[in-house]
């Protein structure tokens, strides 16, 4: 493969499909090295300004934490208030959640938390979304044996939607809720810039956790 202008050139056509650019065009990183240590490293999809992502890595100082977020500003910003908090263990990548593949080796996150993710209700974008089958395929890759997916929405379709796309594409779900902040789930919760726009205008938050199945 190589760069074309604009383009990428996959096997010698133009290739806008990043998937299969990402398959094609690997620079794995070494998350060891990239964190000084060999700790378990868990991974937020579309983190925004990072709040979740800050305050668990204060919380759980002997795991890694990667923010994958396609946003430069909202990266920014999540990067600057890192700094500000001196935490260690926690760094960024400004890249497509389609790209994954390209950076992040197989077998290699415990975790995976996709916080209100854009839900993209209208017919035929099915394909965008998150939970969508070709990213489930990616997150089952790059996941531990037995890792898992934490899910938050307030969007009621996009949740029934992904519970689906858990279940059908190597997925098993073993938690859920529709209304998080009146379940037991709500314990050690940890709110989101978005999640606490929804809860004031008294929304209710749905959460799925689904497991690999090996
Ligand atoms: N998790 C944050 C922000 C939710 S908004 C919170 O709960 O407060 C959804 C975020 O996902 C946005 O910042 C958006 O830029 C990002 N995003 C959407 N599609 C993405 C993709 N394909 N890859 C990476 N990030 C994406």
């Amino acid at each position: 493969m190589q760069a074309c202008g604009e383009l990428l050139l996959v096997r010698g056509r133009p290739c806008l499909n990043l998937k299969e650019a990402a398959e094609n065009y690997r620079a794995l990183l070494d998350l060891s090295a990239v964190f000084g240590n060999g700790n378990p490293v868990k991974l937020e999809v579309g983190s925004g300004n990072g709040g979740f992502l800050l305050e668990l890595a204060a919380r759980e100082p002997e795991t890694n934490f990667l923010a994958v977020e396609v946003c430069t500003n909202v990266i920014l910003t999540a990067m600057e208030r890192t700094r500000t908090k001196g935490l260690p263990n926690v760094r960024f990548l400004n890249i497509p959640a389609e790209t994954i593949p390209c950076y992040i080796p197989a077998g290699s996150i415990e975790e995976i938390f996709l916080n209100f993710s854009t839900p993209l209700p209208a017919k035929g974008c099915e394909r965008q979304r998150l939970t969508s089958p070709r990213f489930l395929s990616i997150y089952r890759d790059i996941l531990v044996p037995h890792g898992r997916i934490t899910q938050k929405t307030d969007s009621a379709v996009f949740f029934e939607w992904s519970l689906v796309q858990f279940a059908g594409n190597g997925f098993e779900v073993v938690a859920e809720t529709r209304d998080l902040h009146r379940s037991p789930y709500a314990e050690g919760n940890i709110v989101t810039e978005y999640e606490a726009n929804f809860l004031s205008q008294g929304k209710p938050i749905c959460m799925a956790r689904a497991v690999k199945i090996v």
